[in-house]
């Protein structure tokens, strides 16, 4: 069983900022920022290393840099946004479904890069 796998399924309610036959993006339901938005990939990968090892894990990042472009426009994100992907346990990932914060909305100060 997987949370995210079943919020694309619609088993899990979720709010939608976009979605095309590829991705689907929600707003996190813990917001850390006035933009806090999850970019799903519509097809389970536990993580960016299992996406790198499926044929077409090229297929959906190249929707996911899409859809993270979309949210920028439909959240108005133009003086920029940051990007997020937590991998595993020291990487702090909490869901093993690929997925990618689109977090902004205010100025980013927190940094460790
Ligand atoms: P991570 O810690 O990178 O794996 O991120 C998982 C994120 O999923 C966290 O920011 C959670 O707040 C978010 N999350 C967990 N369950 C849900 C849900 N049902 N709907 C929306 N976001 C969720
Ligand atoms: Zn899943």
């Amino acid at each position: 069983m997987c949370i995210f796998c079943d919020i694309i399924d619609g088993k899990i309610p979720s709010t939608k900022v976009y979605e095309n036959d590829k991705v689907l993006c929600i707003r996190d339901i813990n917001p850390v920022a006035p933009t806090h938005v999850l970019v799903l990939p519509k097809k389970h990968f536990d993580d960016i290393i299992d996406c790198s090892k499926s044929e077409d894990g090229a297929v959906y990042l190249d929707a996911v840099s899409k859809a993270v472009a979309e949210v920028a426009k439909i959240d108005g994100l133009d003086k920029g946004f940051r990007v997020i992907n937590n991998c595993g346990e020291d990487g702090g990932q909490t869901v093993m479904h690929l997925h990618f914060h689109v977090i902004g909305g205010l100025k980013l100060t927190e940094k460790i890069i």
